[in-house]
């Protein structure tokens, strides 16, 4: 942006602010740098685990399969899960990879109907109720197919951390000059301690229990890279046992 760019110095306060200004950048491109550098080994040792297993399955299978059909089976199952996780993460691995590459097509999107559609969508291939209290028209500036994202990775969670236990409520309002969509169900919930680092990439709060369910730890760093995409916010309302409330809020269309 060439706005932002600072003038050539003429004079010895413009070369020190020349210079603060340098400072600062370098920092934050040494943050950047790092965060970089984190993701990749992260990323690494997140496609490392489930070939691990792969190969301890496989073992499993070679030594026991012809003799042992329980055995057999038992390790087919989880040489399954353990595939279906791994696709799931190399999808949320090239979106995360895509979003950063493009730029967000910034339209008029009506998102009472994206959000009504992917409750349909969802109602019919799952067993819980999910219930919708949505304001009409509600149209937000952005991407339509991000947007639904975003919802789909609330829903999703709301849906998987909630061992069919309840219903899911999800509500769409105009508040001032944004519009708030909130996501709330009635399962596990998430420690207090725990909540401000959900949003980050590969976190999981209980990574045993995280596996066993399919979770990558990347749902959530994915919207919330979204939501800001778009200039707006997220957060979560939870506690143990409570439930949880996942608020986004997005700036109106004019
Ligand atoms: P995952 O693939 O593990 O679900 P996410 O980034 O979507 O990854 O979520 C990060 C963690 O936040 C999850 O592992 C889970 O512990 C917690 N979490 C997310 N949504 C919910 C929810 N609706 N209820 C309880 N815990 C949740």
């Amino acid at each position: 942006d060439l706005t932002k760019r600072v003038p050539v110095p003429e004079t010895p306060r413009e070369l020190n602010e020349l210079g603060v200004r340098f400072n600062d950048l370098l920092l934050q491109l040494e943050k950047q740098f790092e965060r970089e550098k984190s993701f990749v080994s992260n990323a690494s040792h997140e496609l490392r685990t489930p070939l691990t297993a792969f190969k301890g399955h496989l073992n499993l299978i070679k030594r026991w399969g012809k003799k042992d059909p329980e055995i057999l089976d038992q390790a087919i199952q989880a040489l399954k899960e353990e595939s279906d996780r791994m696709e799931k993460m190399m999808v949320q691995l090239l979106t995360i990879a895509r979003n950063e590459h493009m730029e967000t097509q910034m339209e008029k999107v009506d998102l009472t109907k994206v959000i009504k559609q992917t409750i349909q969508q969802f109602q019919s291939s799952t067993t819980m109720q999910i219930k919708g209290d949505l304001e009409e028209d509600l149209s937000v500036k952005g991407d339509e197919e991000q947007l639904r994202q975003i919802f789909v990775i609330l829903l999703d969670n709301a849906i998987h951390y909630s061992d069919d236990k309840g219903e899911i409520n999800v509500t769409l309002q105009k508040q001032g000059n944004s519009v708030e969509l909130s996501v709330s169900d009635q399962g596990i919930g998430i420690p207090f301690e725990e909540q401000k680092k959900i949003f980050d990439r590969f976190y999981r709060v209980d990574k045993n229990r995280s596996r066993k369910t399919g979770g990558t730890g990347l749902g959530l760093s994915i919207a919330k890279e979204l939501v800001d995409n778009h200039g707006g916010s997220i957060r979560v309302k939870s506690g143990p046992g409570e439930g949880s409330t996942f608020i986004v809020s997005l700036p109106c269309w004019k």
